[in-house]
């Protein structure tokens, strides 16, 4: 029998009704932030979410916690629906899906000490009290890499790879079973973020957690993730175990994307893919293909006809009505172009600063 898993997001859309006058508002148009995904996240596993700014991976992340109520579609955590939920069953639910943002400093009280700001959790879900409660502030602190004096400091007294630590080690105090981390190491030096990766990675092994890791730093994703997921223009364009998607990515986008990456044998064709053009407004996203405005592959049909998720084999699925062709061709057409000419670079840094961190 298959295991349930910990999240499952089926056809999950979030339109933004866009609203015009003061008096009497109408509604004058949507952003189509989020627009019919499906996937799952099983115990253990950590699906990175990736794509540029604005592709809708954020909006997933705040749909997962019911930070906002989608248009349509459900998110089932361990099998129950979370849609349903009334506000007490949800504030229940929380316990168990827990967050991690990308800035530690704007999500930390500047007001409370750690200490205070590591049993808040406690006392909302009625856990640990009197010495029970200090001895899981002290094993929470020692667990992410901090010392027991540190729960009487503030946040302003800690740096920012302290204060990713110390937001790591609330969304741990009430024992969560999936962690949502939204660019939890996009504001940190790449040494720290070598050093708050390799923690996510220990704490999952020591507690058996699920993460969902939003990111837009490919670098980072190959190390921590399990499964990637790459999201364009609200949509999912392809989803496969790490190994396969950057050893042979199906979509174009995808091969944009990767295309920087240096490859360890350097015989083997390594030319980038640079992107040209802006991503297209989600309030108007492109007929058929939403990539067809920018890719080099698109055909007559690319614009008339929407691509599905499609099996490629092996779980390996991919939203392109050419992807077979595409994938059999050798060289790229040219007109595509490069995402960042710095991410070799980028990668061996942190691959550098990550077996250093160890
Ligand atoms: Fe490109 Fe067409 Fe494939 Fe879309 S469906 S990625 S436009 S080839």
């Amino acid at each position: 029998m298959t295991e349930t898993p910990v999240l499952k997001v089926d056809r999950l859309i979030k339109h933004f009704p866009i609203r015009r006058g003061i008096v009497f508002t109408k509604t004058v148009g949507h952003v189509r932030a989020v627009d019919d995904i499906s996937f799952e996240i099983a115990r253990g596993e950590t699906l990175a979410l990736v794509g540029e700014s604005g592709c809708g991976k954020s909006t997933t992340g705040r749909l997962i916690l019911r930070l906002i109520e989608p248009t349509s579609g459900s998110v089932s955590f361990n099998g129950a629906d979370i849609a349903g939920l009334d506000k007490a069953s949800m504030r229940k639910m929380r316990r168990h899906i827990q967050f991690i943002f990308q800035d530690p400093y704007a999500s930390l009280n500047p007001r409370m000490t750690v200490g205070e700001m590591l049993t808040e959790p406690l006392d909302v879900h009625g856990l640990e009290q009197g010495e029970a409660r200090d001895a899981r502030v002290r094993e929470l602190l020692q667990v992410v890499g901090l010392l027991p004096e540190h729960a009487r400091r503030y946040p302003h007294q800690f740096s920012g790879g302290q204060r990713q630590r110390i937001g790591i080690a609330r969304a741990l105090a009430v024992k969560p079973d999936l962690i949502v981390c939204d660019e939890p190491v996009s504001a940190l030096d790449v040494s720290i973020q070598a050093q708050v990766v390799n923690l996510l990675q220990n704490l999952q092994e020591r507690f058996g957690l699920s993460y969902l890791f939003i990111a837009h730093d490919l670098a980072v994703v190959k190390h921590i993730s399990h499964r990637v997921a790459v999201m364009y223009l609200g949509k999912l364009v392809e989803v496969a175990d790490k190994r396969t998607l950057y050893a042979r990515p199906l979509h174009p986008y995808t091969q944009a994307l990767l295309s920087a990456i240096p490859k360890p044998d350097p015989t083997l064709d390594s030319e980038r893919i640079i992107l040209s053009g802006d991503v297209p407004s989600p309030i108007n996203p492109p007929p058929g293909c939403r990539f067809n405005t920018r890719c080099s592959y698109a055909q007559a049909r690319c614009g008339i006809e929407e691509p599905v998720l499609r099996d490629a084999g092996g779980g390996h699925r991919v939203a392109c009505h050419f992807y077979d062709t595409i994938s059999s061709q050798k060289t790229t057409s040219p007109g595509v172009s490069t995402l960042s000419g710095k991410f070799a670079e980028r990668l061996a840094l942190f691959e550098a600063a990550k077996a250093h961190a160890e």
